[in-house]
């Protein structure tokens, strides 16, 4: 089920291959992206995922499940053990770490339910392997290692043994590790990234030793050119824009996508809105009003809703944001062509943050996947080009991260 795909009409003409100009159909271009391996490195799950109220392998609510993926052809994604940043007591770790461990489960319930389906991969050769039997691929991210306390020395290889292939050091608010991108200076946070701290340092030797990739998304500019010196490994941005183009503190500064090129790492470009271009602030105000009516602001907002409101929530959003200039795949594709011009083909790829805030006009749930490589050979990439930034850079930083396990 092809839903929304973008029309021939809309995405001719096309230039592919080695600047021959060429209209694609629509079957030409899902043939080129069913060819291509895809992964989206950064999926959130939310709380109830892959239980009887919310079952992945039916088309759900979400951006991401199952059934999408086959209809967007997305092959692989990042599933990612989120927690929020909380104050650094031995309490606000146990509570983190408790969240962290519901939402592992959750992904494991969803592997664990659906066999033939997906299957979790802790190596890219693996990565490889599901691939090529016909299933979809479930990896594991960390998106804040606040949750591992000062344990790390025990959490590092536990996680590690579980298949988390990266880790982001921080989120909003510094942290135990070093500074955020996002710091809360209302918390108590400098107004300066600090850098790495001597247990952040240790960190990075441990995710180094355990086969783990830095992640840098999220993390201050400072603590993430500090980390991407000492790491052995290549790096990681799971997340974030060019900052060249759009000005957010999420995204990446030249500076940094060159370090992370001489690092030899990868720089996933997010279709993440408001990364990614100004939000008018007329949509900002009607969202948060059209939340407020469905009462979808106050927590658990979600869970009680019926299937009914929420569609029509979703219907309501969707009309609010055809009234206004909405982030598109075009705007994605401009943070992708700069992330390009200055890393390189090798560096950069592409990512959604789908059910944590992502998805743009035309790549809005995972079933839409088409629309990015329409884009993408649209602006002149070659199907080569194309695989390398959906997947087949990542795949190299995976190795070169194995490679550096002892
Ligand atoms: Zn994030």
């Amino acid at each position: 089920m092809l839903r929304k795909f973008i029309t021939a009409a809309a995405i001719a003409p096309f230039i592919a291959g080695a600047g021959l100009a060429q209209e694609l159909s629509e079957l030409e271009v899902r043939e080129i992206h069913d060819r291509i391996f895809t992964l989206d490195t950064h999926v959130d799950i939310p709380s109830g995922y892959a239980t009887h109220t919310l079952d992945p392998n039916t088309w759900t609510r979400l951006q991401v499940d199952l059934p999408k993926m086959r209809a967007g052809g997305l092959d692989a994604a990042f599933f990612i053990v989120y927690v929020q940043q909380r104050d650094l007591t031995g309490e606000g770790y146990a509570t983190a770490r408790a969240r962290a461990e519901q939402t592992y489960q959750a992904i494991m319930r969803m592997v664990r339910a659906n066999p033939e389906r997906i299957a979790l991969a802790t190596t890219a050769d693996e990565v490889e392997a599901i691939h090529a039997e016909g299933r979809l691929v479930a990896l594991i991210g960390i998106e804040n290692s606040y949750f591992m306390g000062e344990n790390i020395e025990e959490e590092v290889p536990l996680w590690a043994a579980r298949g988390a292939r990266y880790a982001a050091l921080t989120h909003f608010r510094n942290n135990q590790f070093g500074g955020s991108s996002n710091p809360d200076l209302s918390a108590g946070d400098p107004m300066g990234d600090p850098g790495l701290t001597d247990l952040g340092r240790r960190l990075v030797e441990l995710l180094n030793d355990h086969g783990i990739m830095v992640d840098i998304s999220h993390v201050g500019p400072q603590t993430s050119l500090e980390a991407i010196q000492m790491s052995r490994a290549p790096v990681i941005a799971s997340h974030s824009g060019a900052r060249a183009v759009y000005d957010h503190p999420r995204n990446l500064t030249d500076e940094l996508l060159e370090a992370i090129r001489d690092n030899g790492g990868v720089a996933q470009m997010v279709a993440f809105r408001s990364y990614l271009r100004a939000i008018d602030p007329g949509l900002t105000a009607a969202i948060a009003e059209l939340r407020s009516e469905f009462g979808l602001d106050q927590p658990g907002g979600w869970e009680r809703s019926t299937p009914e409101s929420r569609a029509a929530y979703q219907e309501r959003v969707a009309a609010l944001r055809a009234e206004y200039p909405d982030a598109t795949v075009s705007d994605l594709a401009d943070h992708i062509d700069h992330a390009v011009s200055v890393a390189g083909i090798d560096h950069v790829g592409i990512v959604s943050d789908f059910d944590g805030g992502g998805g743009v006009r035309g790549w809005d749930d995972a079933s839409e996947t088409p629309n990015v490589t329409a884009e993408l050979l649209r602006r002149g990439y070659s199907e080569e080009d194309i695989a390398k930034l959906w997947g087949g850079n990542v795949l190299r930083v995976m190795r070169g991260a194995e490679a550096a396990v002892r």
